[in-house]
């Protein structure tokens, strides 16, 4: 959903060319001062090189054409041969006693990278190739029912449409194997993927690939599994509950397709990953599940226009204390899907200059969702705002979990109660139409929580070489039953490589960050709820207009990466551990339903 600058676009391109050859900077020598003096230097390039890197990359996806695309890769690359080699040069420093600030520095430039090349020429193009293979196979995978009718391949959005609408048991089958048969010829790429990334990664320190990721938490890679662990403990319960009544009604739905106990079949959850449950939401809804009202309605009729509802989105920031966004802002986001040239719509923030040129980049139609993605994106950009005064590698969020974290929080706050102070709607609906308000945000969020995790699980396990490549699939399918309680409709053997068919395999994008952020944003949301003073049950808290929220919400913005994330949430949750109970006391109404809905029938699988 974001795009930002310095690690961010390490973290997406997860490129790289350590091959280049090391600046010939004599002055940095390893002393104390010459570490300092190196540090300078990386912060000075690598703003100037990302500040290149982001505008090509606005260009190119606001006019796609393929000579903005060869510009950006250009940059890009730039980024990330400079990111690589200052990394392995920093190592020359790790024995000297450095200041506190410079040796965190010197650390998170290390960690930067997604991917560690190794040094030998050879391997570091051959990893970078296949990287990019990868990365080019799952862009350009397709699926065609008929192979001899070009017309009749499905890309991910077609199947992404079938999966969200169709409710035809045979088809949804169809197309999820169909799209399966993308990942086979990847498999050969990825073994040998995991063992050059890992040579890489050895060189610069690390055990393996999955440690270096681990590497950014401020904790021990050891230490930060149990932490998933515990966090995913306190959630489990809610989820096998919410596991058990969707069991339920889709065996209503589609008869012995779906068990009465048993895993869930992959293909009927509406997603392709079974990661979002939300569009099966109209087979599960409870009765009384009309809200009271349609915010996608009252905005067409009002014909609110995209950049009204922009504003909209400023003034609650403003509201509780932030200032409003730069002139440049509204000159130069793209509020609207041009009509004369191709562009990415897919929502993102971006951080040009790493200082005051904000800006979101959407096709904003007046609808709820895109009201709420549009308070969900500004969060990126005051985010990025409140840390612009940090030494250039400090500009990030305090892990990778808190800037998608920030987003949904506020997101959160966009509640009826909200609605009806802005004068959107005319007064909330009563607590009687709670539950299917909840029901279809639990089966966003905490139907994601078992997927967010096990991404992960698998791939570290990968890096280390506990998972053989001659059981890629089959460790895959025995997390996803172990954790979301998912099984394939028919065995798959090794013949298969599934994980391959989520772009963030293929595309080396770890993946931890959206576990924790769908667990840190009920953290925040509660704690600023509490300061906000709400005497509502949480789920109905919005911190519009309250500045003593929108203080401590700033303290930690500030902090950037500047601290270790502990920290950072302790200046909004008063706490240095992060804690998966807010998420209970937010669904605590709808856990109890859940309770009534299947009593007497299996839970678990
Ligand atoms: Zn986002």
């Amino acid at each position: 959903m974001k795009t930002h600058l310095a690690t961010a676009l390490c973290l997406l391109l997860s490129l790289s060319a350590c091959t280049a050859p090391t600046s010939g900077n004599d002055a940095a020598v390893a002393t104390g001062a010459g570490a300092q003096k190196f540090m300078d230097n990386v912060n000075e390039t690598l703003l100037k090189l990302g500040i290149e890197g982001s505008q090509a990359g606005w260009v190119s996806e606001t006019h796609i054409t393929d000579d903005t695309s060869a510009l950006n890769a250009r940059a890009n690359q730039r980024f990330i041969d400079a990111t690589a080699r200052f990394s392995k040069e920093s190592v020359k420093f790790d024995k000297l006693d450095l200041a506190p600030d410079l040796r965190r520095e010197l650390n998170l430039l290390k960690v930067s990278l997604v991917m560690a090349t190794p040094s030998d020429p050879k391997e570091g193009e051959e990893l970078t190739k296949i990287a990019a293979n990868l990365d080019a196979a799952y862009g350009k995978g397709k699926w065609c029912p008929d192979p001899k009718k070009p017309e009749t391949c499905l890309d991910i959005n077609k199947i992404t449409d079938i999966m969200r609408e169709s409710r035809d048991p045979k088809k949804l089958r169809e197309v999820w194997e169909g799209w399966h048969t993308i990942s086979p010829p990847m498999r050969k790429d990825y073994v040998r993927f995991v063992e050059l990334s890992n040579k890489g990664a050895k060189e610069l320190g690390f055990a393996d690939t999955g440690a270096m990721w681990r590497a950014k938490y401020d904790m021990t890679p050891d230490e930060f599994t149990k932490e998933l662990d515990r966090l995913w403990g306190q959630v489990r319960p809610l989820y096998l509950k919410l596991h058990a009544y969707v069991r339920m009604k889709l065996h209503e739905k589609y008869g012995d397709i779906v068990p009465v106990s048993g895993p869930l079949p992959a293909h009927v959850l509406g997603n392709i990953w079974a990661q979002d449950w939300t569009n099966i939401y109209p087979l599960v809804a409870p009765a009384n599940a009309d809200p009271g009202y349609n915010l996608t309605d009252i905005l067409n009729r009002r014909r609110m226009a995209p950049v009204e509802m922009v504003k909209a989105g400023e003034r609650f920031y403003t509201s509780i204390g932030f200032a409003p966004l730069p002139r440049t802002f509204w000159e130069r986001s793209m509020f609207v899907k041009p009509r004369d040239r191709e562009v990415v719509c897919h929502a993102s923030a971006w951080d040009i200059d790493s200082v005051e040129d904000v800006r979101i980049k959407m096709c904003i139609q007046p609808t709820d969702e895109d009201f709420k993605t549009i308070h969900h994106e500004l969060g990126h950009n005051f985010y990025q705002r409140a840390y612009k005064d940090l030494p250039v590698i400090f500009r990030d969020s305090a892990n990778d979990g808190f800037h998608e974290a920030i987003g949904d929080t506020i997101a959160l706050s966009v509640t009826p109660e909200y609605l009806a102070k802005i004068g959107l709607i005319d007064k909330a609906p009563d607590a009687s139409r709670d539950i299917g308000l909840l029901l279809d945000k639990a089966l966003e969020k905490i139907a994601f929580l078992p997927f967010g995790l096990l991404i992960d699980q698998w791939r570290w396990k990968v890096f280390s070489g506990e998972i053989k490549p001659e059981d890629y699939n089959k460790s895959w399918w025995d997390l996803r039953l172990k954790y979301q309680g998912v099984a394939p409709m028919a065995a798959r053997g090794e013949e298969f490589f599934d994980p391959g068919a989520k772009y963030h395999v293929p595309g080396n994008v770890p993946y931890t960050r959206y576990f924790l952020a769908f667990i840190l944003q009920f953290q925040f949301h509660r704690a600023l709820s509490q300061a906000a003073n709400c005497a509502l049950p949480i789920h109905r808290c919005s911190i519009y207009e309250s500045a003593e929220a929108g203080k401590k919400l700033n303290a930690m913005l500030s902090m950037g990466l500047s601290r270790p994330w502990p920290e950072a949430l302790e200046k909004i949750a008063g706490t240095r551990q992060m804690d998966a109970t807010a998420i209970l006391d937010y669904f605590k109404p709808l856990d109890a339903w859940l309770d009534e809905q299947i009593k007497g029938k299996p839970v678990g699988w």
